[in-house]
This record gives C-alpha cells, sequence and structure tokens, in this order.
C-alpha cells in the first residue's frame, strides 16, 4: 500500500508487532501481580493483618562443668537449669521465631565440661522451655563425644521435636533435610549452618558436620530458592576467639555469601560481642552481618565473655524485606539471686533502668555496666533495643 505518508505497511507491521509484544508483557505483568496478590491476600487471610514477622538470633550456648554442677539439684538427684533463661524469657517468648546455637554435645553421662562438652539433657529441656524454635549444632565441638555423642544428641533434639541444622548422622539425612526451612507464621525463612572446623577432630563415617566452604554453601542458599524461601539466613561459626572485630577472611566470606542471596548473617564462635556491618547484595540492597553475638551462658570469666547479645530481626511477612534489626545485650551473671546460686543471663537496659526485683552484688553491677557500654560503643552504629 502507497499513501500519502509513503509505504506505510513495513511501519503497521511494526507496530502491529510492537503491540502484541505489549499486550503479551502486559498479561504476563497482570499474572504476576494477581498470583502475587493472591498469595498475599491468602497470607493475610491466615495470619491477619499484622505483615511484620519478628526473628531472634542468640549466641553461643556453653556447658562448662561449673555450670553443669550449679544445675545439679542434690534434694533430686536431677538438673535444673530453669532459672538460667528466666529474664530474657519474654524476649524469646515475645519473638515469633527464635534461634541458638547448641556448642555442647548431649553425650550422656559423665557430663563434662571444657575441651570436651557433653551436658545434661536437662540443658536442651530448659532451652525448648524458653521459647528456642531451632538449635544449630554446626560448630567446634560438635565432635567433643566423637560418633556416639553426635547421633546422641541429633536422637535427643529429634526426641523432644526440636528441629536442628548443622550435624547429621549421614549423608541421606543432610540430603533430606538440609537446608532446612522453617514456616514463621507463612514466611519461609531458610537457614544454612557451618563451622570453620571441628577442632582438629574428623568426623567417622557415615556422620556429616557442615564446614565453612563457600561454594558449597552458595549450592545451599540456591537451593533454599528452589525450595521457595521468602528469607535466606546464613549462620556461621567462625572467627578469631577473644578479637573484638571481625576479621578480613570473614567479610570477604560473607560477601560472597550475600552475592549468592543471602538476607541475613549472623555469627558466633569468638565469645565475644563483635563489630557488625552493613555489606551490599548484587541489588545494591544492605545486608547486615553481625560477625559474633558471644557466648548466651558461659562460664567464662574475662570481662567481655561475660557480654552477649541477641539480635531481634523485623521481617515483612509478605515480601520477606529485613525491615528492621536491633540488638540486646545481656550479662551473664554468675552468683546468688532470691537465695538460688545459679548462671544467670540478665539483660542490661531493665537491669539499669531496676526493672527488676533484685541487685547484683556491686562487683557484678559495676562489671554488667561497664560491658553494656563497652558493647554499645562497639555497635553504635547499629540500633539497639530500648526493652
Ligand atoms: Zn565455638
Amino acid at each position: 500500500m502507497k499513501g500519502k505518508f509513503g509505504n506505510t505497511t513495513p511501519f503497521l507491521h511494526q507496530l502491529s508487532f510492537v503491540l502484541i509484544v505489549w499486550i503479551m508483557l502486559d498479561s504476563l505483568f497482570l499474572l504476576d501481580m494477581a498470583g502475587r496478590h493472591d498469595m498475599s491476600y491468602r497470607k493475610r487471610e491466615m495470619y491477619g493483618d499484622d505483615s511484620l514477622v519478628t526473628l531472634l538470633f542468640a549466641g553461643d550456648v556453653m556447658g562448662h562443668k561449673p555450670q553443669v554442677d550449679a544445675a545439679y539439684d542434690r534434694a533430686t538427684g536431677q538438673y535444673d537449669y530453669s532459672d538460667c533463661f528466666r529474664y530474657v524469657e519474654p524476649y524469646i517468648q515475645s519473638a515469633d521465631f527464635a534461634c541458638a546455637n547448641l556448642e555442647v554435645t548431649l553425650g550422656g553421662p559423665p557430663y563434662t565440661g571444657y575441651p570436651c562438652f557433653s551436658s545434661p539433657d536437662a540443658l536442651l529441656f530448659e532451652v525448648q522451655n524458653t521459647g528456642f524454635d531451632l538449635l544449630f549444632t554446626a560448630n567446634n565441638h560438635v565432635l567433643d563425644r566423637g560418633k556416639k555423642g553426635v547421633e546422641r544428641t541429633i536422637k535427643m533434639l529429634d526426641s523432644v521435636g526440636m528441629p536442628h541444622a548443622g550435624s547429621y548422622v549421614d549423608s541421606i539425612s543432610c540430603d533430606t533435610s538440609y537446608p532446612i526451612i522453617m514456616d514463621v507464621k507463612g514466611l519461609k525463612v531458610g537457614f544454612i549452618n557451618a563451622t570453620y572446623g571441628t577442632n582438629g577432630i574428623k568426623e567417622k563415617a557415615p556422620n556429616v558436620v557442615n564446614k565453612l566452604d563457600t561454594v558449597q554453601m552458595a549450592r545451599n542458599l540456591e537451593r533454599l530458592d528452589e525450595m521457595g524461601a521468602d528469607l535466606k539466613v546464613a549462620v556461621l561459626h567462625w572467627g578469631n576467639e577473644y578479637e573484638l572485630k571481625g576479621n578480613k577472611s570473614q567479610l570477604r566470606c560473607a560477601q560472597s555469601l550475600v552475592n549468592h542471596g543471602a538476607d541475613l548473617i549472623i555469627g558466633g564462635h569468638p565469645h565475644v560481642v563483635q563489630n557488625a556491618d552493613t555489606i551490599f547484595n548484587a541489588s545494591g540492597e544492605p545486608i547486615v552481618l553481625y560477625y559474633s553475638l558471644g557466648n548466651f551462658i558461659s562460664n567464662q570469666q574475662k570481662l567481655e565473655t561475660k557480654g552477649g547479645i541477641m539480635v531481634k530481626v523485623t521481617v515483612n511477612r509478605f515480601t520477606g524485606h529485613v525491615e528492621a534489626t536491633e540488638y540486646i545485650p545481656y550479662f551473664v551473671f554468675i552468683g546468688t539471686i532470691h537465695g538460688k546460686h545459679q548462671y544467670y543471663v540478665v539483660p542490661c537496659v531493665p537491669y539499669l533502668n531496676g526493672a527488676y526485683d533484685f541487685s547484683l552484688p556491686k562487683h557484678d553491677s559495676t562489671l554488667l555496666h561497664t560491658e553494656y557500654n563497652a558493647i554499645s560503643r562497639r555497635l553504635s552504629n547499629f540500633t539497639q533495643s530500648t526493652e
């Protein structure tokens, strides 16, 4: 066709092609939006309109021999840890989901502390009663009681219905249950968990302990995507003991995981609270990296090892986006409260605000205050909980 605008046929063909592509793209986009809307709607119907969920991360649950002794009740002949976590329990209970690193084996008697940890099962029962929903076992003490210790720990965790990640009886069990996804009010939170090593002890076949292997961890993050995770968290056992700052090789490892899709990185092992960093993923989004939360409970005596933090992460349930993070500092007090000698995890802010019905001895009160100030300075770029 040739008209007053010249040969319009090629132009019309181009126009119709553009229109068809536009309509196709548009309908795909609409379908996608409808699908997402539908999913959000269903989640809202199931879980109410509250779009936020909170995840709480605690550090290393240690079990030195004096802790075991303090838990022993002569009257009953039983072990009882029931007062250790009473002051942090409200934080753990009020979170939608809570997890920690179990850095002892439940290897059965004789119960032993450092260097080869085996704690009474009562420790697990109390951790569970406190409100933890998932425990990590990839740490340098997982092989402290050898194959029997690995297997008995897993058996105990399974027997009380406590989800766990990090070590496995064999590769079949690892392949079928790792990486792990937890459903937190409709939000699918995926976890990978690995350790730098196992104190020079090699696991005996067919046991498996997850190691800090960036290629393997990248593969597991990919696997979490395939499994439909909304949020991917790397919980890592790493770093230099007693150093107050994360190091360059950790930063490189973290960056590699973030490049492969990790949305949050939480570390442990150094026995002290380390600094935290914000790093960026491939889309330029900020990702929070806490190098080390410190001991959750221990008999360590140096001041920096008595302080620790829990990290509370607020996530949008519908988008999987991390909306906020804040840390809750605490101090491990070893002594007597209300007539009972025990190990107590005491949150610093309420203690300093006079919210509790006890006072620590003056020496410990001063230590708590000093350590609180030190942690606050170390994490000055991050938000501290006011509760
Ligand atoms: Zn460790």
